[in-house]
């Protein structure tokens, strides 16, 4: 199985950490994701491909998540031509690491009608995509339906994806299909979850999933991370969710509280589940 967290500070380092916490893969911001600028550092760059190499980490199975400034939703046109740009350049950083996913929130559509906005994020892809490095794939994540978020179930994501006219790919974050009231500690929430997936995006086209327990009861429009196994998830449900054959294969990514030593006992809670499945 893959399995990584969203790793901090220098991202030269993060291979070589990655590999410390017991990951084989990671996310990352490619800059400050609260900064509209984006500046890459030659030196940075050279180290991360190097240390990529060293710990055999493959980078197609490796995330970098996008900005949290980005709102390709926004109502407000220079949030909006802003948020174009600063994905883009996003997207070309990605393609200086050699990577090969870049995760977005769809974003949050304020005051303005759903159907609007929707349409806004299907042609900003579009937008942004025609001419960005065509080896780089856009990642859009289901979001909490927490405020004006857009982008909470598969239908809002595959309609956003059929107006763009790409070829985009998704992640699943449990956390925020938990707060939106997907239930994957049962059979039947899991059959529910895996039927629409099938029913819109195609299960072909999931190819990241944001690993965190829910520090909220189901439903709940929070989003607030847990760790693994001390939400309302728990270690039950995600023993439900790693039963699953097409749930296993996708790499997995912690984004849950605290930071590497958190991280590594995270991964150690998810080998456990496995090999009480009698799958590690
Ligand atoms: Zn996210
Ligand atoms: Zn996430």
């Amino acid at each position: 199985m893959f399995i990584g967290a969203h790793m901090s500070g220098p991202i030269s380092s993060v291979p070589f950490r990655t590999v410390q916490i017991g990951g084989n893969t990671f996310q990352i911001f490619s800059h400050s994701p609260r900064m509209w600028r984006t500046s890459l550092n030659e030196m940075k760059v050279k180290k991360f491909k190097e240390g990529m190499d060293k710990y055999k980490l493959d980078p197609t199975k490796v995330l970098i998540h996008a900005s949290y400034l980005i709102n390709l939703a926004s109502p407000k046109e220079d949030v909006w031509e802003k948020s174009k740009v600063l994905l883009k350049s996003e997207l070309e950083i990605s393609h200086e690491l050699n990577l090969k996913y870049v995760n977005v929130h769809p974003g949050s559509r304020l005051d303005s009608p759903a159907e609007v906005a929707l349409e806004r994020v299907g042609r900003a892809i579009y937008e942004i995509l025609k001419d960005s490095p065509k080896d780089v794939m856009l990642v859009l994540e289901n979001v909490s339906p927490k405020g004006g978020n857009i982008g909470y179930n598969f239908h809002q994501l595959k309609t956003i994806a059929d107006i763009s006219g790409c070829n985009v790919k998704f992640t699943y974050d449990t956390c925020h299909g938990f707060d939106g009231g997907y239930d994957i500690r049962t059979r039947d929430g899991m059959k529910e979850l895996l039927s629409e997936i099938d029913d819109t995006i195609g299960m072909d086209k999931l190819i990241m999933c944001h690993l965190n327990d829910s520090k909220y009861p189901l439903g709940f429009h929070k989003d607030r991370h847990e760790r693994i196994g001390k939400g309302y998830i728990g270690k039950d449900g995600f023993t439900n969710f790693f039963s699953y054959d097409e749930i296993r294969c996708i790499p997995m990514i912690l984004e849950t509280p605290g930071g590497e030593i958190e991280h590594e006992e995270d991964i150690l809670t998810v080998k456990k589940i496995l090999s009480f499945l009698g799958l590690e």
